[in-house]
């Protein structure tokens, strides 16, 4: 019978945070699959457990993930961890999870630590909808692309950073999203040097050209607003198309003008114009 496959998230700072059932899944492992093994050793010693651990990460997870499914379907079970928070979010897991679902092999994620979430919990901006943008491109023009299709996103919206790319990101989205709009940047989450800054975007990059950014930050930006709805009816709508068009002008041009003053779609205020 197959094995299978566990996703069990680490701690991003904190130590206590490993919960019992991770621990108890850590156990049962016949063998551990971590992104950097030197990192996942250190963990293992702490919480007293023996494993025999294989390296996967981003450049040998072609072929080192064929080996993982290969040994859970001659019934073994692997736990794969990353360095830190949950497995499969910014980090290789994700194609390992793909070929195990194609495998037909069970995947089971147990829930624990994670940036993005804990970023969005503490961040004071609106978590009702929100979407996860990881980490942007290093490459100016297509961090910009993806910044820029992102100019009318009303949800709030969360980005893994490093801290060496820290203040050209934010002076790129200051230019995409506004100065003025409305940022959190959560820092050394569950680290004794936890950080929240609550700023906006102008303030931001003017923070981190005077101070050198340190350790790990995720960032939680605010959505647009949403566009406004125009308060004007439709028998105002015709009362100034009519008004113009008394004044000499084209009843195309009178609501072209209209729908501009007005605030309204041209196909609304053409027919308020006709049956007006
Ligand atoms: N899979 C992990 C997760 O979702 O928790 C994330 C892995 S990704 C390779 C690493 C990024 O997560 C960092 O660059 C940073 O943006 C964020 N991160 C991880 N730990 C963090 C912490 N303690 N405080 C702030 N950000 C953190």
């Amino acid at each position: 019978m197959a094995g299978m496959l566990y996703l069990v998230p680490t701690p991003i700072g904190n130590l206590g945070d490993i919960s019992t059932r991770c621990r108890e899944t850590l156990e049962l492992a016949d063998f551990i699959a971590a992104e950097d093994t030197r990192v996942s050793v250190k963990l293992l010693n702490h919480l007293g457990i023996k494993k025999p651990l294989i390296s996967y990460y981003e450049h040998n997870k072609a072929s080192k993930g064929s080996v993982i499914v290969d040994r859970i379907l001659a019934g073994e079970t692997c736990v794969l961890v990353s360095d830190a928070g949950s497995p499969a979010i910014s980090d290789p897991g994700e194609d390992l999870v793909k070929q195990c679902a194609e495998a037909g092999i069970t995947v089971c994620a147990i829930p624990g630590p994670c940036a993005v979430i804990t970023a969005l919990s503490i961040s004071g901006q609106s978590t009702g909808r929100f979407c996860f943008e990881g980490f942007l491109s290093t490459a100016k023009k297509s961090r910009r692309e993806h910044l820029e299709s992102l100019v009318n996103e009303q949800r709030t919206m969360v980005f893994y950073e490093a801290p060496h790319k820290l203040l050209s990101t934010l002076t790129d989205m200051a230019a995409v999203f506004g100065d003025g709009r409305s940022i959190s940047l959560c820092r050394e989450l569950t680290k004794l040097h936890e950080e929240v800054v609550r700023t906006t975007l102008g303030e931001a990059v003017t923070k981190y050209t005077q101070d050198t950014p340190k350790g790990e930050f995720v960032l939680v930006l605010a959505g647009a607003e949403p566009p406004k709805q125009s308060e004007a009816t439709p028998e105002d709508a015709a009362a100034r198309v009519a008004q113009l068009m008394a004044d000499g002008i084209s009843r195309k041009d009178a609501v072209r003008q209209t729908a501009k003053e007005l605030d309204l779609p041209k196909n609304v205020v053409y027919e308020a114009a006709l049956s007006g």
